[in-house]
């Protein structure tokens, strides 16, 4: 794939991004490229960052024709920059396209979009320890017409933001509630997806579990909100009894990078996981009879973020003393090693690209 590079005449300063807030200061240039049917995947090319224009009627806008992928660009303690696991990104953005009817981008040609963009940004990714550059591939109809119908002219684009270390003050563990109310997918649905859409609809249920002081929501499955599904923008895991349980993929949870590098680096020490139904009901008696151990979401901004209370229907649950958990910390340790290229990629998940 051919991709044209057009570079800003005017570089905007490095902001320091120990005071930047997630996903507010963005790099100089942008990724575009249009598809349409007759001509596929066309046009590719890396512009100075800027507003785009659209049409009133663009179909995003009214029925929610959007996909996205959020991966980051680290540099190493030797100042070279790599990814981590960008194929799996591919791979699932075109899972994506595809529930959505939005056109699928050859994983190589995604590949080079990325390492391509990223060399053109490289003095943009920070090397302060802990930073890093958040890249956010995203995908929208872009028909101008207001028939409900298959999309046929899409935008992929690309953007970058530099970002700080996510735990400023070490690493603290946050307060989630369980929701019994709302519901974020069900199966059949998007839920597995990472579309604009599913955000939508759970952020009624994160601003009230925030008035009430807590971070983010635990959801339940659609259903029979019995079983634990993931957390906000993050999967979920519970070591119970020394085993660490995290819900199967049922189709309406987002099938994470890091939960399946999470699970991957406990089989490789040694440490049982299973992935299966785990219902509310279970997680209570667990942390009544006090075999609850440690509780953890696992995402890309983060990586793992413990979970020090949980609350459900008004019930108060303490983990672990509130305290990040041995089996955490070493998850945590051996990702971000790997991804900053302090620990050695025994699994061959970095992917160098400068
Ligand atoms: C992105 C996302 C995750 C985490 O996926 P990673 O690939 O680990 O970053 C989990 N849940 C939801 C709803 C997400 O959008």
């Amino acid at each position: 794939m051919e991709i044209k590079i057009t570079k800003t005449t005017t570089p905007k300063a490095k902001p320091d991004v120990s005071k930047v807030a997630f996903g507010t200061e963005f790099t100089d240039h942008m990724f575009m490229m249009d598809y349409t049917p007759e001509k596929g995947w066309h046009d590719a090319r890396i512009v100075p960052f800027g507003n785009i224009s659209l049409h009133p009627a663009t179909t995003a806008l009214h029925y929610g024709a959007e996909i996205f992928e959020g991966l980051k660009a680290y540099r190493t303690p030797e100042g070279k920059v790599q990814m981590f696991r960008p194929i799996e990104n591919a791979r699932r953005m075109n899972s994506s396209a595809d529930r959505m009817c939005l056109p699928a981008i050859d994983e190589n040609d995604m590949l080079q979009i990325l390492e391509t963009f990223v060399k053109v940004e490289k003095d943009w990714v920070p090397s302060a320890p802990a930073t890093s550059l958040y890249l956010r591939p995203f995908m929208f109809g872009c028909d101008e017409h207001l028939g409900v119908h298959t999309v046929h002219h899409s935008v992929f684009m690309l953007i970058a933001s530099p970002v700080g270390s996510y735990y400023k003050e070490g690493i603290n563990p946050v307060k989630i509630m369980i929701e019994d109310q709302d519901v974020r997918a069900v199966k059949g649905g998007t839920g597995y997806t990472k579309c604009g859409g599913n955000y939508a609809a759970s952020t009624r249920a994160g601003e009230r579990a925030a008035q009430k002081g807590y971070s983010q929501v635990l959801w339940l499955d659609g259903v029979e909100r019995k079983y634990i599904e993931e957390v906000g923008a993050m999967n979920v895991m519970f070591k119970i009894g020394g085993t660490v349980v995290t819900p199967m993929l049922s189709g309406s949870i987002l099938p994470g990078i890091t939960r399946k590098s999470c699970i991957d680096v406990l089989k490789k020490a040694g440490i049982p996981v299973e992935e299966r139904l785990l219902s509310v009901d279970e997680l209570v008696e667990a942390m009544e009879n006090g075999t609850l151990e440690e509780a953890f979401g696992c995402g890309t901004a983060a990586v793992v973020s413990p979970i020090g209370e949980l609350c459900y229907k008004d019930k108060k649950y303490t983990v672990n003393g509130g305290k990040i958990g041995p089996v955490t910390q070493q998850l945590y340790d051996t990702l971000t090693g790997i991804q900053w290229g302090t620990v050695e990629d025994t699994f061959g998940w970095v992917y160098p690209v400068d």
